[in-house]
C-alpha cells in the first residue's frame, strides 16, 4: 500500500487533475491510497464565505459561494468536454447540500461553522478527482474522510483518535480493489459533526492514512522539486535536499519550512514508514527522501518567519520570572490560541516571539496587562538556520538589526528587524 498526496496547488486546473490521473496511472502499481486537498485557493475562498455566513450577509455569501462553485463547475466542464456526466453527480449534490446550509441561520460556535463550510472544499475537490479517473477507466473509490477519520471537538485543530480511526480505515480499505480516492484535512466528532484538523493538514492526513494502513510509503507531490534548504522566495540559489533523516524533517517542519506540515512526520517515523517530497511538475524526478538514515546533513537549512511580533513580560512587583508566572502565562496563550514561536526569559522578563495575528494578538495582550507589564515590537522576522556556522548567520542579518538571538548545538534562532 503506498499513499499519494495531491495539495491544493497540484490540482488547481483541469489540466492538474489531468496531471493527477497520469502521475497515478503511471507511477502507482498496487494499492493505492489518494488524499486531495482543495483545490487551488479554495479553502481561502470558503473562508470568506464562513465569515459572510456568519456575519449574516446572504448577499455577500451567495456571492462568495457562486464564485466559488462556477471555479469548480469550469473544472469539470472542461475534464467532460462540457458533456454532461452522471460521474459527477455527487458534486452537484454537493453544491445543493452545501447550499442549504447556507441558507440557514448558522447554529454552534464560529469555529464549528467553519468546519462545516471549508470542509466541503475537499469534499468537492475528491469528488471531481474520483468521477474523473473512473472516467478514464482507473478503478476508483471515493471514501468520505468524515466516516473515518475520528476527532474531539476542538474545531479547527481537531485531535484524532488514533484507535477508532485506526479501526474505521482498516475495514474501510479491506475490501477495496483499485485506488481510493480521500478528503486532507477532515475528520467528524463523534456527534457526526465535521471537523478540519488545522490549515494545511492534508499532509497529516496523509500520514494518519500511512500509518493506519501500515503502508511503505508516503509521497507529497509539490510544485517544488522536493525539500529545499530554503524557500525560493527568500533565496535564489536552493539546494534540493535529497534524503534527510525524520528528526531533521521534524525540526525543519516544526521550525516553519512550510514544505510539510509538521504533524506528518512522527506517525510515519513510528512506524518507519518512507515520505517521499516530490514533483507533480517532473513527477520522473526522485525528490526528497525522507526515513530512517543516517544521513548527515552537510548544508545549512533556512527558514524565514515574516510577521513576527516580539512580546516581552515584567512582573509588576519586580518578582523573578519563575514557574507560577510562566504557568500564568502559557495558559494565558494556550486560551488565546496563540502558538509561541520560540521563548527566552531572564530573572525578571520573559519574551516570546509569535504570529503577528490580528485577529488574536490584541485580545492577549489585553490579558497579559493585567499581570505584566508589557512591550513589544511588531513587523520582525524569524529567522531559523539549521546547521549553522558564523558566515550563515552573517549572510541572513545583511542589513538587518538583531533583536534576540538563540543559539542550540545545531539550530540558531534569530529576531530582525530591517533597518530600514
Ligand atoms: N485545504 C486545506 C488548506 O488549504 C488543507 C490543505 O491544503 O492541506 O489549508
Ligand atoms: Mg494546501
Amino acid at each position: 500500500m503506498k499513499v499519494y498526496k495531491f495539495g491544493g496547488a497540484s490540482v488547481r486546473n483541469a489540466d492538474g487533475v489531468r496531471n493527477l490521473a497520469e502521475i497515478v496511472h503511471t507511477q502507482a502499481n498496487g494499492d493505492l491510497v489518494v488524499v486531495v486537498s482543495a483545490m487551488g485557493k479554495t479553502t481561502n475562498a470558503l473562508e470568506d464565505v464562513v465569515r459572510a455566513c456568519y456575519q449574516h450577509q446572504p448577499e455577500e455569501t451567495q456571492s462568495r459561494w457562486q464564485a466559488v462553485r462556477a471555479y469548480h463547475e469550469a473544472i469539470i466542464n472542461e475534464l467532460t468536454d462540457n458533456v454532461p456526466d452522471p460521474a459527477f453527480a455527487g458534486v452537484f449534490d454537493t453544491f445543493t447540500k452545501l447550499e442549504a446550509y447556507l441558507r440557514q441561520t448558522p447554529d454552534g460556535s464560529y469555529d464549528c461553522v467553519y468546519d462545516q463550510i471549508v470542509s466541503m472544499g475537499e469534499v468537492i475537490s475528491t469528488q471531481i478527482v474520483a468521477a474523473y479517473l473512473n472516467s478514464l477507466g482507473i478503478q476508483t473509490h471515493w471514501a468520505d474522510a468524515r466516516q473515518l477519520i475520528r476527532t474531539d471537538d476542538t474545531y479547527r485543530e481537531g485531535k484524532v483518535d488514533w484507535d477508532i480511526t485506526c479501526r474505521h480505515i482498516q475495514q474501510m480499505a479491506q475490501p477495496v480493489e483499485g485506488v481510493i480516492v480521500t478528503q486532507g484535512f477532515i475528520g467528524q466528532t463523534p456527534d457526526g459533526l465535521t471537523t478540519t484538523l488545522g490549515r494545511e493538514g492534508s499532509d497529516y492526513t496523509a500520514a494518519i492514512f500511512a500509518y493506519c494502513l501500515n503502508a511503505e510509503s508516503v509521497t507529497i507531490w509539490k510544485d517544488v522539486p522536493g525539500v529545499l534548504n530554503a524557500d525560493p522566495k527568500w533565496f535564489d540559489e536552493t539546494v534540493l535536499l535529497e534524503k534527510l533523516t525524520y528528526q531533521d524533517a521534524i525540526e525543519l517542519a516544526y521550525y516553519g519550512a512550510t514544505v510539510i506540515h509538521p504533524k506528518t512526520i512522527k506517525p510515519l517515523q513510528n512506524k518507519d514508514i518512507t515520505l517521499y517530497v516530490r514533483s507533480f511538475l517532473q513527477p520522473e524526478k526522485p525528490g526528497t527522501e525522507i526515513c530512517n538514515n543516517e544521513h548527515h546533513l552537510e548544508i545549512s537549512s533556512f527558514i524565514f518567519k515574516i510577521n513576527q511580533m516580539l512580546i516581552s513580560l515584567h512582573p509588576y512587583d519586580f518578582s523573578f520570572i519563575a514557574e507560577q508566572n510562566l504557568s500564568r502565562i502559557f495558559s494565558r496563550f494556550a486560551e488565546a490560541g496563540v502558538k509561541i514561536n520560540l521563548m527566552q526569559n531572564t530573572a525578571i522578563s520573559f519574551s516570546v516571539v509569535v504570529d503577528s495575528n490580528p485577529d488574536k494578538i490584541p485580545a492577549l495582550l489585553n490579558q497579559l496587562k493585567q499581570d505584566f507589564r508589557v512591550t513589544y515590537n511588531d513587523g520582525l522576522e524569524l529567522i531559523t538556520i539549521r546547521y549553522y556556522n558564523q558566515s550563515t548567520i552573517d549572510r541572513v542579518c545583511v542589513n538587518k538589526k538583531l533583536l534576540l538571538e538563540q543559539k542550540s548545538r545545531y539550530t540558531v534562532q534569530l529576531v530582525v528587524k530591517d533597518r530600514g
